[in-house]
């Protein structure tokens, strides 16, 4: 049986065609510059199918007409969907709010709820809607399941996810720490138990999930009991365009004394921030050959990421009292040996001992990077959260 799994933002969708049980994908894609008036000959959809790649050019009007072009690349490469095995399409949603805490079999009531989410995920939910509704549009008999980025985080303790703002307001709002690369989390530190050899409920484990977005996790004995992103996946660590934590007085300062308004803030926070707003690139690669080069505010960017990065290792390393792996995964996590380097650099009196040969090596498996000696575990892990999510689908729809 093969899971489609389905990633729809506000300009493109991805998705893989994944064998849950083995992990082999037989097939992906994106799908790029939707509603976009382009020339032509761009190429805006790109299928992968084992070594061979197709190809589409020319404008993609909306998720629907892009999901068409897909199932036809589909067929082109000879895997026709209708008869692919197909068991179920899996769909990332971003934000499941208080009601959606496990993956769910997606019916007219669940889109109507997620649609409803709109409001805490403006910029997330309404695109996951309009993929999902795409999808049963084309693929009616096959049972569609929604996966969603918070659930790991539902069961954040109280003072976790509390905000210290009026209770009445919060409430009316529905203003809590929800979390988001839950998916993420979730994986990882099960891989990183299942690399150690050791049960997930044995562990205590930190989760640097550094991607363009990046997000940190304190979990305990395998369930989340704190993580750096919040009522929106703004909050926390230092990103590629989003600022993270911030005092919110500054969106008041600028609201009342640049001229800005709601809107404005949100596109410098979201998008105009982070290692980008101080650098003007947003991508580790280019960063690091900016800060080569001496540019005048890159290595500044590059020192701001990591001081937020350890601020919170810092504050996991208490609140969990006793850690045993400390996992970085994704984009930046993943293959920037620099970061991890300084990030953990000159903790050894908290048993974390990084073996600096070991971080240099390039690998794309689960590896430890940290000395025989080092108390804590430090690892990478690939995330996969397209495999999760398949994986997460297949077992509902059994
Ligand atoms: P993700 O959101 O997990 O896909 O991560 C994307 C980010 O990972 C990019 O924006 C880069 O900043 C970073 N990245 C990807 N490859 C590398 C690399 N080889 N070295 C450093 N950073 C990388």
């Amino acid at each position: 049986m093969k899971v489609l799994v389905i990633n729809s933002g506000s300009s493109s969708i991805k998705y893989q065609l994944v064998d849950p049980a083995t992990a082999e994908v037989a097939a992906s894609g994106v799908v790029q510059r939707i509603g976009e008036e382009v020339e032509p000959d761009v190429v805006t959809v790109e299928h992968s199918c084992g070594d061979r790649t197709f190809e589409y050019r020319g404008s993609i009007a909306d998720h629907a007409a892009g999901l068409h072009v897909v199932f036809d690349l589909f067929t082109a490469a000879g895997q026709d969907l209708a008869h692919a095995d197909l068991g179920a399409v899996g769909h990332r949603v971003v934000h499941g709010g208080e009601v959606f805490y496990q993956p769910t079999v997606i019916d007219d009531t669940v889109v109507k709820a997620i649609e409803d989410l709109s409001a805490l995920a403006p910029l997330h939910n309404p695109p996951n809607v309009i993929g999902i509704e795409s999808a049963r549009a084309l693929l009616p008999d096959v049972p569609q399941v929604a996966v969603f980025d918070t659930a790991f985080f539902h069961q954040l303790p109280a003072a976790a996810k509390t905000y210290a703002i009026d209770a009445e307001v919060a409430a009316a709002h529905g203003i809590r720490k929800y979390g988001f690369h839950g998916t993420s989390h979730d994986y990882v530190s099960g891989q990183a138990a299942e690399f150690l050899g050791r049960e997930r409920a044995d562990l205590n484990q930190i989760v640097l999930h550094l991607g363009n977005g990046a997000s940190a996790s304190a979990i305990r004995a395998g369930r989340a009991v704190d993580t750096t992103m919040g009522l929106t996946p703004l909050e926390g660590l230092v990103m590629g365009t989003r600022s993270g934590d911030l005092d919110p007085g500054i969106i008041f300062h600028l609201i009342r004394t640049a001229g800005m308004d709601v809107d404005d803030v949100d596109a410098l926070l979201n998008r105009h921030s982070g290692i980008k707003g101080i650098s003007g690139v947003n991508d580790f690669r280019e960063l690091g050959q900016l800060i080569e080069t001496g540019h005048p505010t890159a290595k500044l960017a590059f020192d701001v990421y990591i001081h937020r990065l350890r601020r919170y290792i810092g504050a996991y390393l208490i609140e969990l009292g006793r850690v045993d792996a400390i996992t970085f995964t994704a984009g930046v996590g993943e293959n920037d040996a620099r970061v991890r380097a300084e990030a953990l650099a000159g903790l050894e009196r908290y048993g974390i001992r990084v073996d600096a040969d070991r971080n240099a090596e390039r690998s794309r498996v689960a590896r430890r990077i940290s000395a025989d000696d080092s108390e804590i575990a430090v690892l990478v892990v690939p995330t996969n959260e397209e495999l999760a999510i398949a994986r997460a689908s297949a077992e509902l729809v059994g």
